[in-house]
């Protein structure tokens, strides 16, 4: 994004164009963008044979999972869902990582028959149930054990998932002797291991330490006859959200994982949303009011938490700049919307360029995280999303109406 001329532009598009003919609040993303992201990943692994497997979770719209899949991307699922909309998409079934550690039976059988590449599996008894589900259909199911390697990721307690204490995966100490127990399950093909310790990964140190300790495993496992063909490093690379955060950069971060695992023969797998859809979106909210109390100055805008949840959630920051630059000087405020909750701001004490009612706002870095985790909340429709590709701009997802929200209460039964 830049201004061209005082006005916000993304791509080749005047944002205010979008605000105005799909209306606030709106999310927009750039497919430029999210391509460079993937070709990062994807060009940076050079002649390492590798999958980048675009977390869905991040952003599921079907216009962007099928923009990856064209260009060549696999997907990392965690539901149903989500392989419900990888494959209405037009997604390649051999390229989807399954990770999660809840799945359902009915998730593994759906993800069995569609022929997934790879189950990450965060348990004993879920290995016991796919070897059976697999059994029953007279297939052998690919299998890696996600193991947490008990490394501090340095990120929000939220999103941190690697220590002992989280829900996920296997400990890395425990791994030997439950990949030994797998050689009773005959219906499981046991070719891989996977981790991810969290989101928001600003270090990328704590990534490396976990990718030397997973190493270690398979060059263990392999010692003890097992062919461990390929090694599923994540997702969690991080995003700048403020102007002056410095991110690790994707081809820098691909480096040292190629570095780590040159030279072993592993088909080397990664799973990023974050990083590739995150600083592609932005949220764009108009000015409804401004208003002051005894002690603060608020600017009342029409996006709230339930379009976007992470500064209520995790009290994320996200930059707030408008689609207008006007040169009015500065103002000190919090930026809330019309939810009927005190969490529900989307700035707090944010210093920014002073805006006025019937201005449009782009609240920016909001690619990931945000339309996937909006809610219907005060019975709220969720908000439209826009692909901007080049010049040109279209709707990918209709806004809510309130037949829409009403829709599953009608004759239930
Ligand atoms: C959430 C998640 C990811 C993606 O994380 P990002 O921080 O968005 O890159 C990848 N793999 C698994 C297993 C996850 O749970």
């Amino acid at each position: 994004m830049e201004y061209r001329d005082h006005a916000l532009y993304m791509e080749g598009v005047a944002l205010a164009e979008i605000a105005e003919r799909a209306k606030t609040p709106c999310y927009v993303y750039s497919a430029g963008e999210i391509l460079q992201n993937f070709r990062a990943y994807n060009d940076s692994f050079g002649d390492v044979p590798h999958s980048v497997c675009y977390a869905v979770k991040a952003n599921g719209n079907l216009a962007l999972l099928k923009l990856l899949a064209e260009a060549g991307a696999g997907f990392d699922i965690v539901s149903g869902g989500e392989l419900f909309r990888v494959l209405q998409a037009g997604g390649d079934p051999r390229k989807i990582v399954f990770s999660g550690v809840g799945k359902t039976m009915a998730e593994i059988e759906q993800a069995l028959d569609a022929g997934i590449f790879v189950f990450n599996c965060e348990s004993e008894p879920e290995l016991g149930l796919i070897n059976a589900l697999a059994h029953r259909r007279g297939v052998k199911a690919r299998v890696a054990v996600r193991v947490n390697p008990d490394v501090d990721a340095a990120t929000h307690a939220y999103i941190s998932t690697g220590r002992l204490a989280h829900k996920f995966g296997i400990d890395i100490a425990d791994a030997p002797s439950l990949y030994e127990r797998t050689r009773q399950l005959p219906n499981l093909l046991i070719e891989g291991v996977s981790c991810h310790i969290g989101s928001q990964l600003m270090d990328p140190a704590p990534v490396m330490e976990a990718v030397d300790r997973v190493l270690g495993l398979i060059d263990r496992l392999r010692a003890s006859g097992f062919d461990i063909k390929h090694v599923d490093l994540g997702g969690g690379l991080a995003i700048a959200y403020k102007p002056e955060d410095v991110a690790p950069a994707i081809a820098a971060f691909v480096g040292d994982l190629r570095a780590r695992v040159a030279g072993r023969g592993l088909h080397v797998f990664v799973e990023p949303g974050r990083s590739i859809v995150g600083n592609a979106g932005v949220l764009l909210t108009r000015v409804l009011y401004r208003k002051r109390t005894g002690e603060k100055e608020f600017v009342i805008v029409d996006g709230a938490m339930n379009d976007l949840i992470r500064p209520a959630l995790y009290g994320a920051y996200h930059e707030i700049v408008p689609l207008r630059q006007c040169g009015r000087g500065k103002m000190k405020v919090d930026v809330v919307g019309p939810v009927c909750e005190t969490g529900d701001f989307l700035a707090r004490e944010r210093e920014m360029e002073e805006v006025l009612p019937g201005d449009v706002l782009a609240i920016c870095s909001a690619g990931a995280y945000g339309f996937a985790q909006s809610s219907n909340y005060n019975a709220r429709g969720r908000a439209a999303e826009v692909l901007v590709e080049a010049n040109k701009w279209r709707i990918v997802r209709k806004r809510e109406t309130f037949e829409d929200l009403i829709r599953n209460e009608i004759d239930p039964a």
